[in-house]
């Protein structure tokens, strides 16, 4: 079976720095998997390379198959197969909840106003808020917020969803709520890269945990061997550290 993801020996250099080193990792369809690492690691610029807003320095990265670093191709349609979630909700606050949902369904998958509005309407039940589909996003909690970020992503029928540090920026009563909802996409078969500091949800909700450190995938492997028998040295510092 093809993976979903495969990045092969990816490298990225800024300004003489290496901020990725030699990053292998495949994803296979309906696995999730947890990217950890101190701040400054790399976990980002991964999953921003992966998502073509970064352009690497060698390797490459296919996405079911196709090489996606191959200058030839069109980012944009490469985009619309990947759903991304930042730490920053980026919802629009001059739209509702329902037209923040519907604007790239109907810009981008030119889909008409009232199937985009059907379809997102469906996504929003998933996620639980059916009934905001018509209040502005000030007027929702956080939680709520960054929910209907992940709906947004999640309305295109995206092939892979990264997620970025998606609770990093929530007070911490309004974690929970989105660390389930992500538990549930898992559950749906969702294919994710999850990057994040939650060490409890990493190992709830990972197929496989890999532990970035200075731009390298040090060690990788499922929740219970990375948490609870790290090969290296430093995954054990850092794993003391954070939890
Ligand atoms: P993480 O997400 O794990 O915290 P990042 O991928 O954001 O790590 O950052 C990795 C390193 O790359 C950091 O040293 C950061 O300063 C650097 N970096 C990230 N983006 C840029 C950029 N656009 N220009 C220069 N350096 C960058
Ligand atoms: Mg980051």
């Amino acid at each position: 079976m093809t993976p979903v993801l495969a990045c092969d020996s990816v490298r990225k250099v800024f300004h003489g720095n290496v901020v990725l080193d030699d990053v292998s990792l495949t994803v296979d369809e309906g696995e999730a998997v947890v990217l950890i690492g101190a701040s400054g690691s790399g976990k980002s610029t991964l999953l921003r390379c992966v998502n073509l807003l970064e352009t690497v320095d060698d390797g490459t990265i296919h996405l079911d198959g196709r090489d996606i670093t191959d200058p030839r191709v069109n980012a944009d349609e490469v985009r619309r197969n990947i759903g991304v979630v930042f730490q920053s909700y980026n919802l629009f606050p001059h739209l509702t909840v329902l037209d923040n949902i519907t604007l790239a369904l109907r810009r981008v998958h030119k889909r008409r106003r009232r199937d985009a509005e059907q379809h997102a309407r469906r996504v929003l039940d998933q996620v639980g808020l059916a009934d905001r589909a018509g209040a502005y996003p000030d007027r929702l909690s956080g939680g709520q917020q960054q929910r209907v970020a992940i709906a947004r992503a999640l309305a295109s029928y995206p092939r892979l969803l990264l997620l970025d540090e998606v609770t990093s920026a929530l007070d911490p009563e309004l974690v929970g709520e989105v660390l389930a909802l992500v538990h549930e996409l898992k559950g749906m078969g969702i294919t994710m890269v999850i990057a994040t500091h939650e060490m409890g949800f990493a190992r709830e909700v990972a197929d496989r945990v890999c532990f970035l450190d200075a731009g390298r995938i040090l060690e990788s492997g499922p929740p219970a061997e990375l948490f609870d028998a790290p090969r290296e040295e430093r995954t054990r510092r850092f794993l003391a550290r954070v939890s």
